[in-house]
């Protein structure tokens, strides 16, 4: 069997989701929160490579953009022009951001979206840091500012990842972006055990194959799983 891909938002989340896309069940549409992420975030990726989005429904995500095409939102559009509402200011917010910040230079190297992948031994590591520097990394969100352990999380991954050390949030939820460094006090502790979750990630997608059922893992994310109610009662 090939080396199962591991992506970093999926490390330390509910795995029994794994079992559910084996048996290819369908999916609720996304939650109105999930969709708006992924618009918003659409709009920054144009935002930090200079291009003017068309804020359309479709022209917005071309058909073959990967998982994230107006089609596989599953928004009705009036949902689909609340979201787009709320990503035009956030792309604002971005671009004043990105000329204004002295933590990347005029006409220095950057990274947008950029898919990254590390061979851990049995698994692959896969993710797309928001923006990425040769020493650091960003990762925009769209509510107010606001740690929390997920996001240091998150960041973990990215620095596993792609060897980058700085790791910066940039809040687009505040009147104004703002950027908050986010050091880690333990580094090795954190990212060892970060390795291991990922690694426990990766021996569920093999077991989901051959058809064991991971544990359900109820917790904040069941808000927005594409799997509760219908298929999983959180047991
Ligand atoms: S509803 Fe919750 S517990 Fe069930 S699969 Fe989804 S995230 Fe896991």
């Amino acid at each position: 069997m090939e080396k199962p891909i591991v992506f970093v938002t999926e490390v330390g989340s509910c795995y029994r989701p794994y079992h559910y896309k084996v048996r290819g069940l369908e999916r609720h549409p996304s939650h109105y929160y999930s969709a708006r992420g992924k618009v918003t975030h659409r709009a920054l990726e144009m935002a930090l490579l200079g291009k003017e989005p068309s804020w359309d429904y479709r022209l917005f995500f071309p058909e073959g953009t990967p998982g994230v095409h107006g089609d596989d939102l599953g928004l009705p559009p009036e949902m689909f022009e609340k979201c787009l509402g709320e990503a035009r200011a956030a792309y604002g917010k971005g671009r004043r951001w990105f000329s204004d910040t002295s933590l990347i230079k005029q006409g220095e190297k950057i990274w947008v979206e950029e898919e990254f992948k590390k061979d851990m031994g049995d698994f692959i590591l896969c993710g797309h840091p928001d923006l990425m520097t040769k020493t650091a990394i960003f990762d925009f969100k769209s509510g107010k500012k606001r740690v929390t352990d997920d996001h240091r999380w998150q960041l973990t991954g990215y620095e596993i990842l792609t060897g980058r050390k700085e790791t910066y949030l940039v809040f687009l939820g505040e009147e104004k972006a703002i950027e908050v460094e986010v050091p880690k006090s333990d580094r090795d502790a954190i990212l060892n055990t970060y390795i291991r979750e990922a690694q426990k990630a990766a021996d569920w997608k093999r077991r989901a194959a051959s058809g064991e059922i991971p544990p359900a893992q109820v917790g904040f994310g069941c808000v927005w799983c594409p799997y509760v109610g219908r298929y999983c009662q959180g047991v």
